[in-house]
């Protein structure tokens, strides 16, 4: 294995288990790793310091192991052993009401580029780098050992991602067939689409934040902007909503919230769906919601665009807080990485000013406990959100 010296110092940030090397911390490697190759890190004072993917780039290594713990096959399945007892302890690995979750969070269970979400029988496996992509096989087998017969298929949703580093692979499944698409989020169906839908199929992140919708929904009327597959929606109508408008850009997006309403027999007289961009639709509102949840894409997916990506969420807070009724409630996210929970935070009060309403925060969100985060990598917190009731 190639080994990595770092300069004196950059060992600090290893030893409070910081798994990412940035390229300025090296001082020198005994050989040139490929994009993907295993590598072993050490001091500068030669003391071995952990194990990881290299690849080139800011961060030159992903550290997967901590000190002198050995690499093999049973090391890979610990890890993803120990993802599924977590899960297990917080009760999501065997709730007949509840089977989609994610079993592996990248960095917050200590394999940094690698996700791994569950659908009823099916996980969903993907990579970000090309070196947990060459482990696919051995995550496949340690899946098949700790799941056993409720283990049905394994499929691979890594193209996407890999194009953008120069890799070409295919999406497929590893291990079995498509077997049904039908899970359940606390009690709600959701058909998945992991083969061609957004990240693998749906987004697991907003499950308690989701929930939290159902107790202000009784009797209202609620608009889910940003909706993908409707599950805010979802929530919003079984807890009895008078009216729930479901809007997107994307067509397919509102075939899949359209196949979410059939599938869970809801009165249809209270739901619509809504094709539009949601910055226009909010600019003027003929409805007076009492509702309005905002869950746009990522605005800004690396730091260089996060003053774009502020005034976008500006934007859309300033419109949804000028035109929600008197006593109104918005739900407001941001799932960028790059804007942290400090900058959202003054980025909506900023538009609170600008649209002189009075607004006060009933909640602070997050993502949920299957997307644990290492306190040590904060850069692993990307939900985040706020509640607010509109006087
Ligand atoms: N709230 C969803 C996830 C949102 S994903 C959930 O709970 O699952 C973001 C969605 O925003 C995508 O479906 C995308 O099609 C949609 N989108 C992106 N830009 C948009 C725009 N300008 N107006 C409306 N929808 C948009």
């Amino acid at each position: 294995m190639i080994r990595i010296v770092l300069k004196p110092g950059k060992e600090q940030s290893v030893r409070r288990f910081h798994p990412w090397i940035f390229s300025g911390a090296i001082k020198g490697m005994d050989g040139l790793p490929a994009n993907g190759e295993i590598v072993e890190v050490y001091s500068s004072a030669a003391e071995k310091l952990g194990t990881g993917h290299y690849a080139e780039g800011s961060i030159s290594v992903r550290l997967f192991a901590f000190g002198t713990e050995a690499i093999d096959e049973k090391f890979w399945y610990s890890k993803i052993a120990a993802a599924f007892e977590l899960r297990r302890k917080s009760g999501l690995t065997d709730n007949p009401d509840n089977t989609i979750y994610r079993l592996i969070n990248a960095e917050g269970d200590g394999l940094p580029g690698l996700i791994i979400d569950i659908y009823g029988e099916t996980a969903v496996l993907q990579t970000h780098d090309r070196g947990m992509h060459s482990l696919r096989f051995i995550f496949t087998e340690a899946l098949k050992e700790i799941y056993g017969a409720k283990l049905k298929a394994v499929f691979d949703k890594s193209s996407e991602k890999l194009l953008k580093m120069g890799v070409e692979t295919k999406n497929s499944y590893l291990f079995g067939k498509q077997e049904s698409r039908i899970c359940k989020e606390n009690g709600l169906m959701f058909e998945i689409d992991w083969e061609t839908g957004q990240k693998t199929g749906f987004f697991i992140d907003q499950r308690d934040n989701r929930k939290l919708l159902g107790v202000y929904s009784k009797g209202k009327k609620v608009l889910n902007t940003f909706c993908y597959t409707g599950g805010f929606s979802a929530y919003a109508l079984y807890a009895g909503a008078s009216l729930v408008h479901s809007l997107d850009s994307s067509r397919r997006a509102l075939e899949l919230t359209g196949d979410m309403v059939r599938l869970n027999n809801f009165d249809d007289q209270r739901h619509n769906c809504i094709k539009a961009d949601a910055v226009e639709y909010l600019k003027n509102l003929d409805i007076d919601y009492d509702i309005i949840v905002l869950d746009p894409p990522a605005f800004a997916k690396h730091l260089s665009a996060r003053h774009k990506a502020v005034q976008g969420y500006r934007k859309i807070n300033e419109a949804a807080l000028r035109q929600i009724k008197k006593g109104g409630i918005i739900f407001t996210f941001s799932c960028s990485q790059a804007v942290d929970k400090n900058l959202f935070n003054s980025t909506v009060l900023a538009a609170a000013i600008a649209a002189r309403r009075k607004v006060r925060v009933l909640h602070q969100l997050h993502h949920p406990c299957d997307h644990p985060i290492s306190i040590f990598h904060p850069e692993g917190e990307y939900l985040k959100g706020l509640v607010l009731e509109v006087e």
